[in-house]
């Protein structure tokens, strides 16, 4: 049979969607131009450079269960054990704040749930009865509901209580969704718990960057489609689509060898709102993307002496806004990597109140809480801070929000994002599910 010609794919936006497709379509032997408006690939999981350090532009975590993120890491020749710090399933809270301290041992599923439940402390035996009860029925339902509703809604049915909620279910529906649980998805948290808690031990575990998140994936992924005979191209902002009468794609971009190529088929892998302009920049008017809102995630970054150590590498706090206390998780980075000794990072996820604030009375109210919460006076004043706001970090997972689907309906183009149809929440492992799809709907399309 006769070998079928590759095909000759723009892939616009070198986020970790972006970035699975194309190294997807090289494994295939297609011919990839991975376009980037921006000078560093990772989109909203990248570097930056902040006082000569390599940071990210927010604090990301990982999950076992991101099996497509890790599988890819793979493919590009990344060892996990040198990029990722493995922390079994755990909530601790800092010993000065009334939180909990629950941690999953290393044994088999669903051993190492039912041991931290027994070992867990700062619940009472109802919080535990009522936790178990969650995860048994959530087993029994097989982590789906019949109809959508908000998490609130999803606990109170469980009947949660109120300590199992403040502490454990509303900081996890939080950092997982980016959505307060009135308005989050109790689909896409099952989901997620399903995947993660509901699945194998090591699929619980939590995996924390020890490098920065360009380094992670995307510039591997970059080197990967160079060395299979692909193209990269920074700095090069794609401003309008147009589809030929012979159904090529030509990219309107300032860099001319790239306006000069015509494309089998384009997969538009930027955010939400630049996805929809392209778009909307179809002479032939594409139906645009349905309606989407988004919210804010920022990430305190403090300096202190290189000697502070925080006694965990990750910790839960318990944030309090009307208190001026912001912060839901902290990270010693120190911990993670050695160049970053005394550097703290705080997140504050749906972070929308506290990004009205200045920066400097944020990183200050910041520093008290932490000070507080780790008993240790050296935190509340750090040498110096940064605050990096995302203000669109992802969409807000409402209950049965529509997403579009990887096919535009239109030959030859397609999406992949985070915010596409999928499973997840928007999370790395939904941008990089994303981008796998786009590129199989394009080696199956004509
Ligand atoms: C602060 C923060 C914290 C987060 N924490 C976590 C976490 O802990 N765990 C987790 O799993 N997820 C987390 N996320 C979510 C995760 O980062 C995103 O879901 C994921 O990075 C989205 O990837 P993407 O490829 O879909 O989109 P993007 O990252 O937005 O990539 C799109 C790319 O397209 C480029 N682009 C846009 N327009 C054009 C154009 N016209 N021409 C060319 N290029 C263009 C952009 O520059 C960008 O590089 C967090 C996000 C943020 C912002």
């Amino acid at each position: 049979m006769a070998k079928r010609k590759p095909k000759k794919i723009a892939v616009i936006g070198a986020g970790w969607a972006g970035c699975a497709a194309a190294v997807h379509l090289c494994q295939q032997a297609q011919e990839v131009y991975l376009i980037e408006a921006s000078r560093t690939a990772g989109g909203r999981a990248r570097q930056v450079h902040l006082h000569g350090k390599q940071l990210d532009n927010g604090q990301h975590i990982l999950l076992g269960a991101y099996s497509e993120t890790l599988r890819i890491l793979q493919q590009v020749g990344i060892r996990r054990s040198d990029v990722l710090h493995n922390l079994p399933l755990q909530m601790i809270y800092p010993e000065n704040e009334p939180g909990m301290h629950f941690i999953a041992p290393r044994f088999p599923a669903p051993l190492h749930v039912l041991l931290a439940l027994w070992r867990a402390k700062g619940l009472s035996k109802e919080d535990k009865l009522a936790l178990a009860r969650f995860s048994t029925t959530a087993r029994w339902m097989t982590w789906r509901l019949d109809q959508d509703c908000s998490v609130a809604e999803l606990l109170q049915r469980f009947g949660q209580t109120e300590k199992l909620c403040r502490l454990m279910w509303v900081p996890l529906c939080i950092a997982a969704l980016n959505t307060p649980p009135e308005r989050a998805s109790a689909q896409v948290f099952l989901n997620v718990l399903r995947d993660s808690l509901g699945a194998n031990r090591a699929a619980s575990d939590m995996l924390i960057p020890k490098v920065d998140l360009s380094s992670l994936f995307p510039r591997h992924a970059i080197t990967y489609l160079e060395q299979a005979g692909g193209q990269a191209q920074f700095a090069a902002p794609v401003r309008a689509l147009y589809q030929h009468a012979d159904q090529t794609w030509h990219c309107q971009t300032a860099q001319e060898h790239i306006a000069a190529q015509s494309f089998d088929a384009v997969i538009i892998a930027t955010d939400y709102t630049n996805a929809d302009r392209l778009l909307k920049s179809l002479p032939q008017g594409a139906s645009t993307l349905p309606p989407m809102t988004f919210e804010p995630i920022t990430t305190c970054y403090l300096q202190y002496d290189a000697t502070l150590r925080l006694p965990l590498a990750m910790a839960a706090l318990i944030d309090q806004p009307a208190q001026q206390k912001w912060g839901q998780y902290v990270f010693d980075r120190g911990q993670l990597n050695a160049d970053q000794a005394g550097l703290i990072a705080v997140v504050v996820s749906a972070s929308q109140a506290a990004s009205e604030l200045s920066h400097a009375i944020l990183a200050e109210q910041i520093a008290r809480q932490i000070a507080g919460s780790f008993g240790d006076s050296r935190l509340a004043t750090p040498m110096w801070h940064k605050i990096i706001t995302e203000k669109r970090a992802t969409f807000s997972c409402s209950p049965s929000l529509q997403r579009p689907q990887n096919a535009t309906g239109i030959p030859g183009l397609f999406l992949a994002g985070d915010y596409t149809a999928g499973d997840y929440p928007a999370t790395l492992e939904g941008a990089v599910r994303s981008g796998l799809a786009a590129a199989r709907a394009v080696l199956n399309s004509r």
